[in-house]
């Protein structure tokens, strides 16, 4: 992937441009208020769990994950407001990294998603049993009674660019299944995870395949953007319906378009950040498809970043480029 030519000279004002391109998203959606959430019911702050009495499975819909990530927590706000309830089995609504989400602020609205660390990257259990101790891990090691339980996972995520809502399935067939059930976003993503550390998507069990639990991470549209709502809640209720917890008359009022087809994007390596200075070679938002294997996707330091064949797919280019973490992860479409 990386070839021993130099880079060429670009100044770094071109580079910085390619950066700042995409940069400037409006923040239309507005952040509800979760403050009446804290309790719960479970001695886990912001974890209510709703016990139908019935047999069935457990079934967690996540929200802020990262704190800046509006949609997710509208989403789990609707499913309260509306007083929705399992019709078998639990439903567990929650607000993981409620930290980052309070400090929020639309003016810098991207300085929410952590406070001391990408709470997403915590999920192994060496780091869970481990001794770091920061905002992230130690509400990582409070919220892990509570994903222990579930069964069935939603985490609602949204992304730094404005591109098509992906399903990020992981690699595993169960997953996968369950995406195509679900119905909507049209792409999945069979990816792996982070150099960085385990997402909670693939904590335990689900990262198990042979665990029957499954877990699904939706990315809903760009951060702010209001149809990143809509994608939230349209998953959110199907995920529900397709695990037969969701009253049908409910959900029939809010009736959810499936996708007439859904594709499939098979991720077969991350990027991995080994410098303090990556950039990319173009103002890339993600799902570009570079025909040619060796095309120029960036820079590592000196190092080009080539893609390694052809028709390769960028998924989720990342703005924040630090070293350790994931730049770009690099897929072809495989159904
Ligand atoms: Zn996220």
């Amino acid at each position: 992937m990386a070839g021993p030519e130099r880079r060429p000279n670009v100044g770094p004002s071109i580079r910085n441009l390619f950066q700042k391109v995409s940069a400037v998203y409006k923040v239309e959606l507005v952040a509800p208020d979760i403050a009446a959430y804290r309790a719960g019911n479970t001695g886990i702050p912001y974890v209510t769990t709703f016990d139908s009495g019935k047999a069935g499975p457990h079934v967690m819909v996540n929200a802020v994950t990262h704190g800046n990530e509006l949609c997710g927590a509208i989403a789990v706000d609707f499913l309260f407001k509306n007083k929705v309830r399992p019709t078998r089995g639990k439903l567990t609504l929650s607000f993981l990294n409620v930290a980052a989400y309070h400090s929020f602020d639309k003016a810098k609205p991207n300085a929410s998603r952590f406070i001391d660390e990408d709470i997403n990257r915590v999920w192994d259990v060496a780091t869970l049993e481990g001794s770091r101790d920061t905002v992230e891990t130690k509400r990582a090691r409070e919220f892990r009674p509570a994903i222990d339980r579930a069964d069935y996972l939603l985490d609602i995520h949204s992304m730094q660019h404005a591109t098509a809502p992906l399903m990020m399935a992981g690699m595993l067939d169960k997953s996968v299944a369950l995406a195509h059930k679900v119905g909507i976003p049209e792409l999945i993503v069979r990816d792996k995870g982070h150099a960085a550390g385990r997402r909670m998507r693939d904590y335990g069990g689900f990262g198990d395949p042979h665990s029957p639990k499954a877990a699904l991470l939706i990315e809903c549209g760009q951060h702010w953007e209001t149809s990143s709502q809509d994608v939230a809640l349209a998953t959110t209720l199907s995920f529900l319906t397709v695990l037969d917890v969701l009253d049908p008359a409910f959900a029939k009022q809010h009736q959810v378009e499936k996708s007439p087809r859904q594709r499939v994007i098979t991720v077969t390596e991350a990027v991995t950040i080994e410098t303090d200075r990556f950039t990319f070679a173009g103002p890339y938002t993600g799902l570009e498809m570079l025909g040619k294997k060796g095309t120029l996707i960036g820079y590592d330091g000196d190092k080009q970043v080539l893609t390694p064949y052809d028709d390769c797919v960028l998924i989720m280019p990342s703005r924040r480029l630090t070293r350790g973490t994931t730049a770009v992860r690099l897929g072809r479409y495989t159904g």
